[in-house]
C-alpha cells in the first residue's frame, strides 16, 4: 500500500463520518471515495503547487482533480461537493496537513 495513503487512513479516515475509528471505510457498496479514487492526481497536484498555502492547493485540486471527476459540471459546480457528500473536498486541509508532514515522499 502507498504509505501516504496508508498514513491518510489511520488519520483522515478515523474522523470521517464514513470511516470508523480503526480508519476502515464503512461506505456502502458500490460507493466510491473521491479521495482514494483520485489519491494519485492529488499527491501529483499537491507536489505541483510551489506553495502549501490551502486556498492555492484547493484551486488546484480543482483545476485538475474536480476537472476528470464525473460530479463536476461544465459550469464548475458540483452537487456532490455542495452536499458536503465529496470526501476529498470535506477532508483537503487534512490531506494537506498530512502530506505536508510527510513532504519528503512528494518532493
Ligand atoms: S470515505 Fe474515503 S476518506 Fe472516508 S473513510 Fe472512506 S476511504 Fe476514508
Ligand atoms: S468536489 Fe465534486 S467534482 Fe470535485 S472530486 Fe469531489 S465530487 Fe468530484
Amino acid at each position: 500500500m502507498n504509505p501516504i495513503w496508508e498514513s491518510i487512513r489511520l488519520s483522515v479516515c478515523r474522523q470521517c463520518i464514513d470511516g470508523d475509528s480503526s480508519g476502515a471505510c464503512r461506505l456502502p457498496a458500490g460507493e466510491l471515495c473521491t479521495l482514494e479514487v483520485f489519491f494519485p492526481s492529488v499527491l501529483s497536484t499537491i507536489a505541483s503547487v510551489p506553495t502549501w498555502s490551502v486556498e492555492k492547493q484547493i484551486e488546484a485540486m480543482r483545476s485538475t482533480v474536480c476537472s476528470q471527476c464525473p460530479e463536476q459540471g461544465q459550469d464548475g459546480a458540483c452537487q456532490k461537493r455542495k452536499a458536503l457528500e465529496c470526501a476529498l473536498d470535506r477532508y483537503y486541509p487534512l490531506v494537506l496537513e498530512k502530506v505536508h508532514s510527510m513532504k519528503t515522499f512528494v518532493e
